[in-house]
């Protein structure tokens, strides 16, 4: 048999890593071209040397030399910046996993998008990004996107995707973040210890911080929007604290199909690389008398802003949800830094959507299209935000 070849951009984060956690379990099957990481060079070496890479990859400039030194004498070729993400996700791999985490991820998945790669899509931000452009591109070259978040590869396993008309609503499930029983009083306060501290998933820094405040839901539905034939109306979201209904859709007839299992990434990510077969995986089995129940409750959309400023942006369209992105990546790494507080992460992603609101006309729908537009006003909802941590910082 073949090897499937495989590049992974982010391959030292949590989703990178469960990825290669699967490839290592099945050698014979795959064949890893290239990798990337920001600046973790140790991480990476050690990845690069033992699945025998063609090319390592860091983001960060200032890294590329000690990555030179790490992978001395080992044949592996060694790049870095902008550039360097590039050349990786060009390289000749059948499969690319795209779980660089924020915006950062958008030019190389689709340089990968744009030669007609299959693409395992983690990182949601490119299509909150930039949507209807990253849409465009994936039909153009006829590229095949695979989701990779949980949410929407339970969506991609249950939906009848030749009969659209027979969609009542997509319904996705929220597990309610570690702040789910909590106080707008309490939220106030919270550290970045209190919010990456998820109670179902182990995730990386950003992601679990937007679980915390409901953002990541938000970015789900602007996701699900892209990914999938339905209105904005059509997109519900259910707060489900055990986490192993991970998404249903609703059928005109009544029927409800959802797919259950165990929160752990290397199901969806099994699911992309073996797709579209299946592949054992060492992920515990669910035992639904071990769980006993499973509960549901509508999302509080009051203590957790984010997710209606999300929702509201969704239904703006045009290049609100590009602002909304890009301001709250800027909110949350002030957070993390011990900047902002908490609740200030709605506050700055409020500001930057009412003052930046005002320029667009049509709420920027031309400019949704537009790749050069999109990473302007990009680049100026971050500026918008930055201003606003400055200002609030404590
Ligand atoms: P992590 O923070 O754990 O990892 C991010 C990866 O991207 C790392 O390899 C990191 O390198 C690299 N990276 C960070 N910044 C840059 C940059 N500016 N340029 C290039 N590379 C960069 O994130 P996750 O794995 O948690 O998430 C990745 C994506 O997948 C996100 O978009 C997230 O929303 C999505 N996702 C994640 C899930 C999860 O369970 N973790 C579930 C569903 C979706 P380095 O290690 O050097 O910093």
């Amino acid at each position: 048999m073949i090897a499937k070849t495989i590049t992974i951009l982010g391959s030292t984060g949590s989703v990178g890593c469960s990825t290669i956690d699967l490839i290592e379990r099945n050698r014979d099957l795959y064949k890893v071209v290239a990798l990337t990481a920001n600046r973790n060079v140790a991480a990476l070496a050690a990845q690069a040397r033992k699945l025998k890479v063609e090319l390592a990859v860091v983001a960060d400039e200032t890294c590329k030399a000690d990555l030179e030194d790490a992978l001395r004498g080992t044949g592996i070729e060694v790049a870095a910046g902008q550039a360097g993400l590039i050349e990786a996700a060009n390289r000749e791999a059948q499969w690319v996993m795209a779980a660089i985490v924020g915006a950062a991820g958008l030019a190389p998945t689709l340089a990968a998008v744009r030669r007609g790669a299959e693409i395992a899509l983690a990182n949601k931000e490119c299509l909150v990004c930039a949507g209807d452009y990253f849409m465009q591109e994936v039909a153009r070259h006829k590229a095949t996107l695979l989701p990779v978040d949980s949410e929407h590869n339970a969506i991609f396993q249950v939906l009848e995707r030749q009969h659209p008309e027979q969609i009542e609503k997509i319904i996705l499930t929220a597990s309610g973040g570690p702040f789910r029983e909590k106080t707008t009083e309490f939220m106030e306060k919270a550290t970045p210890e209190q919010a990456v501290a998820h109670p179902k998933w182990d995730m990386g820094a950003k992601i679990s911080v937007d679980s915390a405040t409901l953002m990541n839901k938000g970015l789900e539905l602007i996701e699900a929007y892209h990914l999938f034939p339905v209105d904005v109306e059509q997109l519900d979201v259910v707060v489900h604290p055990e986490s192993i209904v991970h998404s249903m859709v609703d059928y005109k007839d009544g029927s409800v199909l959802a797919q259950l299992g165990s929160p752990d990434m290397r199901i969806p990510i099994a699911y992309m690389l073996a797709w579209p077969h299946r592949m054992a995986t060492p992920v515990p089995r669910l035992s639904l008398t071990e769980i006993g129940s499973l509960t549901f409750e509508a999302p509080d959309y009051k203590r957790f802003p984010a997710l209606a400023l999300a929702r509201e942006a969704m239904r703006m369209g045009g290049v609100m949800p590009t602002i909304l992105n890009a301001a709250n990546e800027i909110a949350v790494e002030a957070f993390l830094n011990r900047r902002i507080g908490f609740s200030d992460i709605a506050r700055n992603v409020e500001a930057a959507l009412t003052t930046l609101r005002r320029d667009f006309p049509q709420n920027g729908a031309q400019s949704a299209a537009d790749l050069a537009a999109i990473e302007e006003i990009d680049h100026l909802a971050r500026k918008n935000a930055a201003e606003w941590v400055q200002k609030h910082a404590s």
